[in-house]
């Protein structure tokens, strides 16, 4: 299916705000233009679920805030999704190992906050099914950032309506 990344974004970010907004804040920098991506809807929207519930999930008590950033990068038709949190973040000897199947951080913690550790691990696979690239970047203490880098088209929207 083809689909206007960022509008698919915002519907997921939307989704999230109503569900969070006392608790979390949602900054968004994300284009008002389309940029188009050809995705299989359920599969992608299951990823950023994931990231977006972990960039909740594993934040600092106090002042949540979770930071979209969308970028295009016309020449080479790919477009990279940054998902940013100011949470616990991960130890930098452990942070590659998070999209490995059931891995978590801290065991004791990972038991109380529930889930099975699979999430970044199926994340990984659709990510990669779509010719994409999923990658990690965090600051012990400060926060974590998720990457997306997928295929997109240049098409104006115009374009595809002949
Ligand atoms: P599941 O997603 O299956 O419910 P999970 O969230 O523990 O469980 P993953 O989404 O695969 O599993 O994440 C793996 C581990 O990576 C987490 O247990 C956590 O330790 C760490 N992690 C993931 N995202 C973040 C984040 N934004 N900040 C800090 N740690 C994170
Ligand atoms: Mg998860």
């Amino acid at each position: 299916e083809i689909v206007d990344f960022n509008l698919f974004l915002n519907r997921i970010i939307d989704r999230f705000e109503m569900t969070h907004k006392d608790e979390v804040e949602f900054v968004r920098d994300i284009p008002d233009t389309a940029v188009f991506t050809e995705i299989a809807v359920d599969k992608m929207g299951q990823v950023l679920d994931n990231v977006i519930s972990n960039a909740i999930k594993y934040s600092s008590k106090e002042n949540k805030k979770v930071e979209f950033h969308v970028k295009q990068n016309r020449l080479y038709n790919r477009l990279t999704v940054r998902i940013k949190d100011n949470g616990l973040g991960i130890p930098a000897s452990k942070v590659d190992r998070i999209f490995e199947r059931f891995y978590r951080v801290d065991k004791g913690r990972a038991r109380k906050m529930g889930g099975t550790g699979l999430g970044l691990a199926i994340s990984k696979e659709i990510v990669e099914a779509h010719d994409g690239r999923i990658w990690a970047n965090s600051v012990e203490n400060h926060g974590t950032t998720i990457f997306i880098n997928l295929p997109c088209e240049t098409l104006e929207e115009a374009d595809w309506d002949e």
